[in-house]
C-alpha cells in the first residue's frame, strides 16, 4: 500500500484530501475536533520533509453554493494553533486566488482552501473540476476515508490526475489495514458480533462475514427477527416481518457452511420502551405479549463471552441492547469489556460503525482494543465486500 511514508515531500506541494466535516456551534465554534486531530500525523510528516500542504475538504452538505455555516474559515483559528502556524485560507477552492495561494506557498505553509461543496461538481464527481483541483499541488494524499465509499472529484476522480504521486495519508492507510486484517487475514477463530437496531442494515455485513467468521454473535434489536423467523414469540419487540425469509437463509447459509450463528437465549424484556419501564428477564422466545426485548440476557452474556474469549479476531459493529438506556447497558458493556479483555491477551479487535463505536468510547475501552474505525459509512460498506472509489482510486 502506498503511503505518505514512501514518499519524500521537499519543496513539494501535497493536495491532501482531508474530513473535515466537524460540528460546529451558533458561534461557528468546532464543538468536536477528533477529525482534524486524527490529520495531524498525515500533515506533519509532509510538513517535517520540508514540504507544503493544500488541505481539501468538504463541510456539512450545502445546497446551492457558499452558505456561511459551511464554511471551512470556521477551522482557521484550531489549524493555526494545533499547527503551529497561521494556515492561509482561499475564499473559493478553485479560481484565480487559490492557484495564486497556492503558488506562493514555501514549505511549512499550509493553505486550507474552502468548502469543496459549494461546488455541485464535487459531488457529480465532475473530470474538468477535479483538473483544477488538481493543478494546484504536485503530489495527492487521501485521508478522507470517511469519504471513501463516494466516488467524488476530490476523493476519487482527482487521482487520476497523479498517476505516480497519488497515496494514502496514515489514517486512511490505518482504516484500509484494520479492515483486512480481519476480512482478508484474519486469525481463526475469527468471530463477529453483530447488534443494533435493524437486520436490514447489517444483512449485507452478514453475508459477506459468513464465509470468512467461525461464529457469528447476533444481538440487538435485530436478533429479534431471526427468533420470530425460527418460530418464537417476541412480543412487541423490534422485527421486520419483511426480512423473515432473508432471516431464514441466514440461518440456513451458515448451517451448510459450519458457522455458529448464536443467537440470544435470553433478554431482558421491559413493558415499554423507556429507562424506567418495569423489567423482566425471560427466555428470548418467549417475550410475553406487550413486552419488548430491549437487551440481551446473563446467559446469553455468559455464552457470547465464552466464545469471544476463546477468539483470535473479533469484529464488532451495534450494540447488544438499548445502551442509552442505562437499565439496558449491560450486555453491551460486558461484551465490550471481553472484547477489550481478550485484545489484552493478544486477540486482535476492530470496532466498526457509529454505535459501537460510541459504547466503546462511553465505557472508555478505546484503548484497550485494536482498532476503533471512525470511518462510519465507509467502513460499513468495506465490511460489506463493496470496492470503495478512495481506495480503488490509489489502490491498495
Ligand atoms: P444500528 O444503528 O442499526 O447499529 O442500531 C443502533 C441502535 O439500535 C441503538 O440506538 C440501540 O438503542 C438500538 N437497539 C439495540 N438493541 C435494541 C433492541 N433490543 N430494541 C430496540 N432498539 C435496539
Amino acid at each position: 500500500m502506498k503511503t505518505v511514508d514512501s514518499y519524500h515531500f521537499k519543496d513539494k506541494k501535497a493536495l491532501v484530501r482531508v474530513d473535515y466535516n466537524v460540528p460546529l456551534d451558533e458561534q461557528f465554534r468546532i464543538t468536536d475536533t477528533t477529525r482534524i486531530d486524527a490529520s495531524l500525523p498525515t500533515l506533519r510528516k509532509i510538513l517535517s520533509d520540508g514540504g507544503s500542504v493544500i488541505l481539501m475538504s468538504h463541510l456539512g452538505r450545502p445546497k446551492e453554493g457558499p452558505e456561511e455555516k459551511f464554511s471551512l474559515k470556521h477551522l482557521l483559528g484550531y489549524l493555526s494553533q494545533v499547527l503551529h502556524t497561521p494556515v492561509q485560507f482561499a475564499d473559493d477552492c478553485i479560481g484565480d486566488q487559490a492557484a495564486e495561494k497556492a503558488a506562493g506557498l514555501r514549505p511549512g505553509d499550509v493553505l486550507l482552501l474552502e468548502n469543496l461543496r459549494f461546488h455541485k461538481e464535487e459531488t457529480k464527481g465532475n473530470e474538468e473540476f477535479a483538473g483544477k483541483l488538481a493543478r494546484l499541488g504536485d503530489v495527492y494524499v487521501n485521508d478522507a476515508f470517511g469519504s471513501a465509499h463516494r466516488a467524488h472529484a476530490s476523493t476519487a476522480i482527482i487521482a487520476g490526475f497523479f498517476p505516480d504521486r497519488k497515496m494514502f495519508g496514515y489514517l486512511m492507510a490505518n482504516e484500509v489495514t484494520s479492515i483486512n486484517n480481519v476480512l482478508v487475514s484474519a486469525k481463526h477463530p475469527f468471530t463477529a458480533v453483530l447488534g443494533g437496531a435493524k437486520v436490514s442494515g447489517k444483512i449485507e455485513i452478514i453475508n459477506h462475514l459468513m464465509d470468512k467468521v467461525d461464529n457469528l454473535i447476533i444481538g440487538g434489536g435485530m436478533m429479534f427477527t431471526f427468533i420470530r423467523a425460527m418460530g418464537g414469540r417476541i412480543g412487541n419487540s423490534l422485527v421486520e416481518e419483511d426480512l423473515l425469509d432473508v432471516a431464514k437463509s441466514a440461518l440456513y447459509r451458515a448451517k451448510e457452511l459450519g458457522v455458529n450463528l448464536m443467537i440470544p437465549v435470553d433478554t431482558v424484556a421491559a413493558s415499554e420502551f423507556n429507562n424506567e419501564a418495569e423489567r423482566r428477564t425471560v427466555q428470548a422466545d418467549q417475550v410475553p405479549d406487550g413486552w419488548m426485548g430491549m437487551d440481551i440476557g446473563p446467559e446469553t452474556m455468559k455464552n457470547f463471552a465464552e466464545i469471544i474469549h476463546q477468539s483470535s479476531t473479533i469484529l464488532w459493529n451495534g450494540p447488544m441492547g438499548v445502551f442509552e438506556m442505562p437499565n439496558f447497558e449491560n450486555g453491551t458493556r460486558f461484551i465490550a469489556e471481553s472484547i477489550a479483555d481478550v485484545t489484552q491477551k493478544g486477540a486482535y479487535s476492530l470496532i466498526g460503525g457509529g454505535d459501537s463505536v460510541a459504547a466503546i468510547n462511553k465505557y472508555h475501552l478505546a484503548d484497550r482494543v485494536s482498532y476503533v474505525s471512525t470511518g462510519g459509512g465507509a467502513m460499513l460498506e468495506y465490511m460489506e465486500g463493496k470496492v470503495l472509489p478512495g481506495v480503488a482510486a490509489i489502490g491498495v
